[in-house]
């Protein structure tokens, strides 16, 4: 069946897999952007997360072009790394504003979509990292947990009519976000990783994929680690 897929943040990296993966399965997907180059096939919608009109407009183009929303991949994250002692308040707000608030917005508006239609899946994408604890992201780590409670306090909330809240929770993945890593750091991590290798998009887009699919209508509240075994238990 074609559902209606709106993915924030996916003219690249995580985002992307997630969008060709799903259109190639026969979805109808909406590729959010702020700009970026959209691949040619997938239909390109102007979303940022950090503005509520611009975020409700792409609501209203997607209805549009594609029929309402029906999966939602809250994808759309940003780090800003610095020990919290050198952390400027601009610098945390970033990242709350896009990583917490940007969830919040887009998902708001998705939820008065699906509950009109009461059916729906909603997939945020969290981090291992962030539930592990890492020296340098007390304000990414902050908000990817933070999505946690927001999930399964919304999970009670929409359960009832059909729709699932989930999160997919990656550990090193091979994107634009971690190219900069020091060798040290990547190094250091791997030691903590089972698999002994950073994942790739589409390994994660895999797990948003089973998430977001009919036969998950039993799971919500969940979070799903795509990490190579870092962090388990957690
Ligand atoms: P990338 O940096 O490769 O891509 C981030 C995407 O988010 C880009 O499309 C970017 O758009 C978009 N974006 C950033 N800020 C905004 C905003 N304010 N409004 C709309 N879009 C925005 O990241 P990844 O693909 O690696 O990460 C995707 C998600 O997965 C993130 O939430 C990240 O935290 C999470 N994650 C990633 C991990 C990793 O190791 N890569 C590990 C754990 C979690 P633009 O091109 O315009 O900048």
């Amino acid at each position: 069946m074609s559902r209606s897929v709106f993915i924030t943040g996916a003219n690249r990296g995580i985002g992307l897999a997630v969008a060709r993966m799903m259109a190639a399965d026969g979805d109808r997907v909406a590729v959010g952007h702020r700009g970026g180059d959209v691949p040619e096939g997938l239909l390109g919608v102007r979303c940022e997360v950090t503005d509520q009109s611009s975020v409700d407009e792409a609501f209203e183009t997607v209805a549009r072009e594609q029929g309402p929303v029906e999966v939602l991949v809250a994808n759309a994250g940003i780090t800003r790394d610095t020990l919290l002692l050198r952390m400027g308040d601009d610098t945390f707000d970033e990242v709350l504003d896009t990583n917490l608030r940007g969830v919040f917005r887009t998902v708001r508006a998705a939820a008065s979509v699906m509950l009109a239609e009461r059916r729906g899946r909603i997939v945020l994408l969290s981090s291992a990292l962030g539930f592990l604890g890492s020296p340098g992201q007390t304000n990414y780590a902050a908000t990817k947990t933070a999505l946690l409670g927001f999930a399964r306090s919304l999970a009670w909330e929409l359960g009832p009519r059909g729709i699932t809240v989930n999160l997919v929770a990656p550990g090193i993945i091979e994107t634009d976000m971690t190219k900069d890593l020091s060798d040290r750091r990547m190094r250091d991590t791997m030691r903590m990783t089972p698999v002994g290798r950073p994942g790739t998009d589409r390994e994660v887009a895999a797990a948003v994929r089973f998430l977001a699919s009919e036969d998950a209508g039993y799971i919500t509240g969940a979070v799903l680690p795509v990490g190579g075994g870092i962090g388990m238990g957690i």
